[in-house]
């Protein structure tokens, strides 16, 4: 059966609305605001000048768009409903465009399903269990909880039935329209949708491609995916928590991983094959975080790497080699974490001269693949695999289709890793800024000196801040400690902004609070941190 497509909305563009934009241009105001309640309004216009030149003019792509109107069935087609393609759905509809989004899982990609949100739920039953074994710490005599896993695991569950529902909601009031099933590329501007009530061709002037990654798979002998060796997906569908738990790949889901099962109760070891856990994140910050993960009982092996595995009673026998010589330990489950790989095959891709790199579809800075009408956005074009830069991607790939000028920044993305404490960054590394800029300025400051985290019982880790002493540009921040995760968006504004150290520094932090150590670390980079 085919889906009704909503008919085209009338042309919602007022005149008045236009005339307000030009008199504000004429006062040298942004045009954008205020007096344009309704950016989607005036989306398809150019609106620029100055006092004595004032142009509104119709946008050539635009042009083409409203005479093509009605010659597809719509203007954006968005192949994959996870955090690109859902975003970018419902940006491209507030921007005016007729949207379709196919997808043939459950609305919000691995991310909402099994990624980020399902792990952090667990990760909080597994804090809030170790808050309550720490109790006594506050004063609080409480007896030795017990722990019902499924009960966390059902809890799990309802918060991502409400996340993914919620988005079926939100495409509903942005009017996306959603179709269910495997979507493929014919040329032409056409998708092919295959669903099991049958097969439809649906056009649509753009196309954007967010079908994300799946789980990378270890070719060696006896990592086979089944009941004892696991990806992050049936790790988050345990039935039990197993008594042991080796991890492959001390990266984001391994260490997370690593965390929430040690937490609640299994002996956890981690197999990384390179110097340090987290290659990409800051060497200093890394080894910081592995030392706190090994003293609450987290047993890591950095430069190692499995060989094989072999079945046993219940479990796997690990063969690997480690600095200090080769090891076989038993447990009960393995859990393979070495990356993640887009996926692209199966779509047609190479029918139409779609350019890709081991399955990474390339783009230019809009998310435009060499197919000018083909866009592509999330994890399906590599690294940096994170939901929010997905996000951004999915809005710069719809806006640009949509006519505007629209490109992706990658200078100030943050990246957070879930354990406890929580590793967040932004920018460069330390090695990176020395690479680069030869002389530096590295400014720390530890939570074990602030007053908040000694309330909160929360003193681990540090702030690290890195700046170049010409201009006092911000280079990196990296937070290891309670709430990094939210306290490192400040340091994304600044090095967004091009803020300088000493903006950073002037600006009053308030107090008592977890940032204070960001800006005593920014202090700290010209050897003034007042509390240190
Ligand atoms: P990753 O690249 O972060 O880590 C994989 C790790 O496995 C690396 O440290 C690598 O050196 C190691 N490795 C590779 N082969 C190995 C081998 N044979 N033996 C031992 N170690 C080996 O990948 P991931 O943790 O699987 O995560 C995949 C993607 O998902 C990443 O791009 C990540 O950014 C994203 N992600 C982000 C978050 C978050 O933002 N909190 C959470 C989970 C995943």
């Amino acid at each position: 059966m085919r889906v009704q497509i909503p008919p085209r909305p009338p042309n919602r563009i007022d005149p008045m609305r236009l005339e307000a934009a030009v008199h504000r241009i004429r006062l040298g105001r942004n045009p954008r605001a205020a007096v344009i309640p309704s950016l989607a309004e005036l989306a398809p216009f150019d609106v620029a000048g100055t006092e004595t030149k004032v142009q509104v003019t119709l946008h050539t792509k635009v042009q083409d768009m409203i005479a093509e109107a009605g010659r597809y069935d719509a203007d954006i087609l968005i192949i994959g409903g996870g955090p690109a393609g859902y975003y970018g759905a419902i940006r491209a509809a507030q921007l005016g465009a007729r949207t379709i989004c196919v997808e043939k899982g459950p609305l919000g990609g691995v991310c909402l399903n099994v990624g980020c949100i399902p792990t952090k739920a667990l990760l909080y039953c597994a804090e809030t269990l170790d808050a309550i074994r720490h109790a006594g710490e506050f004063g609080i005599k409480v007896g030795e909880p017990k722990l019902d896993f499924m009960a966390m695991m059902a809890r799990k569950d309802k918060i991502v039935s409400q996340l993914v529902s919620g988005i079926g909601g939100l495409f509903k009031k942005n009017k996306v329209t959603l179709i269910r099933g495997t979507a493929k590329l014919a040329g032409g501007n056409k998708v092919i949708v295959s669903a099991d009530s049958g097969e439809q061709t649906l056009t649509a002037r753009n196309i954007l491609i967010c079908t994300g990654a799946e789980p990378a798979v270890l070719r060696l002998p006896g990592f086979e995916i089944g009941e004892n060796v696991w990806t992050s997906n049936e790790a988050l569908e345990a039935k039990a928590i197993p008594k042991s738990l080796l991890v492959v790949g001390g990266g984001f889901i391994g260490l997370e991983f690593s965390y929430i099962y040690q937490r609640l109760g299994a002996d956890v070891t981690v197999v990384e094959l390179m110097p340090q856990i987290l290659p990409a994140a800051d060497t200093e910050m890394a080894n910081e975080l592995e030392k706190i993960l090994a003293r609450k009982g987290i047993k890591i092996h950095t430069g190692s790497s499995v060989v094989f595995a072999e079945d046993i009673p219940n479990g796997k026998r690990v063969h690997f080699k480690t600095p200090e010589g080769d090891k076989a330990l038993d447990v009960e489950r393995v859990i393979v974490a070495v990356g993640r790989v887009p996926q692209s095959a199966g779509l047609g891709l190479e029918d139409l001269g779609v350019k890709t790199d081991r399955g990474k579809i390339l783009v230019n800075e809009h998310m435009q693949t060499n197919i000018p009408a083909i866009y592509a956005a999330g994890d399906v074009v590599g690294e940096p695999m994170l939901a929010h830069v997905a996000w951004a991607e999915g809005a710069v790939a719809v806006e640009h289709a949509m006519g505007r000028p629209s490109s992706i920044d990658y200078r100030a993305f943050p990246s957070g890793v879930y354990t406890w404490p929580e590793l967040a960054s932004v920018g460069m590394t330390e090695a990176q800024a020395k690479a680069k800029y030869r002389d530096i300025l590295v400014g720390r400051f530890t939570f074990a000196h602030n007053g908040k985290a000694m309330g909160l019982g929360e003193t681990q880790g540090l702030v690290k801040v890195i700046s170049e002493p010409r201009y006092g540009e911000i280079l990196g921040v990296h937070i290891l400690g309670p709430n990094a995760t939210d306290l490192i968006t400040e340091a994304v504004i600044a090095i967004a902004n091009e803020a300088t150290i000493d903006e950073l520094i002037g600006a009053i932090h308030p107090h008592p609070t977890l940032s204070e150590a960001v800006q005593e670390a920014a202090m700290d980079t010209r050897g003034e941190a007042i509390h240190k």
